[in-house]
């Protein structure tokens, strides 16, 4: 158990350390849950045995249909074993239905389908509260190339084709969710490979029949029941949760 060594880094919902391995990072997945760029925060408990459950499924999930990723194995219940990278700091949703923030700012009403597939891209600056941005201020601050662009769109859509199907075949809707990609230093140069973690922290998954929020959303708007959700989420993926204990 990494419980008891320093962090390399501590974030809002996961402490990174040092795998054993070079070139390994052991995610330790925290029970603190933050909403509003932080302003909201509380301990839920068990929420990171679950998004470390839902996560080392969908990760190896993807794996099977070609998107490169970070993950190696889920070593612990609070913990996954995962290849170091350089993250993006760019934030990508992608979205299917209006819901959360682009509804005041576009207009728009929560549960409206939108004709495409969107794709957004955010500065991952907690400072800067996350700022929307177009692929042309990346451009210009120098933070991916057009092709690196090109790479991280394409993938997100495949991304967002095969769990929009997966979770349909539970009888969930994926709303929209957030990919955060990072730089794998190989033998053969930079490869951009998905990292961060999928789960329902980072997306907006409402049961098909009763629109019922299995996400975040629970949190965000203290609609309360969320570790109820999310081992729904995990039960319909077919998975076994561990005891909910504690995080240390
Ligand atoms: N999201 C996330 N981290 C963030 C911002 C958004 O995981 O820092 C996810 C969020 O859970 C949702 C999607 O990205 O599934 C779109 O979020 P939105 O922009 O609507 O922001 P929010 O309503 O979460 O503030």
């Amino acid at each position: 158990m990494a419980d008891n060594k320093t962090p390399l880094y501590e974030g809002k919902a996961k402490r990174l350390f040092q795998g054993d391995e070079a070139g390994t990072i052991i995610q330790y997945f925290k029970d603190d849950a933050t909403a509003f760029n932080a302003q909201k925060k509380d301990i839920i408990i068990g929420k990171g045995i679950l998004n470390n459950l839902i996560s080392a499924h969908l990760f190896p999930a993807l794996g099977e249909l070609g998107i490169p990723h970070h993950f190696i194995a889920r070593t612990s219940p609070r913990e996954q074993l995962v290849k170091s990278v350089e993250i993006i700091p760019i934030e990508v949703i992608i979205r299917n239905i209006a819901a959360g923030s682009i509804c005041p700012r576009l207009g728009l009403t929560e549960g409206e389908k939108l004709d495409n597939t969107l794709i957004e891209f955010c500065l991952k600056n907690d400072a800067l509260g996350d700022p929307v941005v177009a692929a042309e201020h990346i451009l210009t601050l120098g933070i991916a190339s057009p092709d690196d662009l090109v790479e991280i769109t394409e993938m997100s859509f495949r991304i967002n084709d095969f769990l929009s199907g997966l979770f349909f075949g539970l009888g969930v809707r994926l709303v929209d969710f957030k990919l955060e990609f990072g730089w794998l230093e190989t033998a053969e140069g930079r490869q951009i490979i998905l990292a961060d973690e999928l789960s329902p922290d980072n997306c907006r998954l409402w049961d098909i029949k009763t629109d019922e929020k299995l996400d975040k959303d629970r949190f965000r708007r203290d609609i309360g029941g969320l570790i109820e959700a999310y081992s729904d989420i995990a039960t319909r993926l077919g998975l076994e949760i561990p005891e909910l204990t504690p995080q240390a």
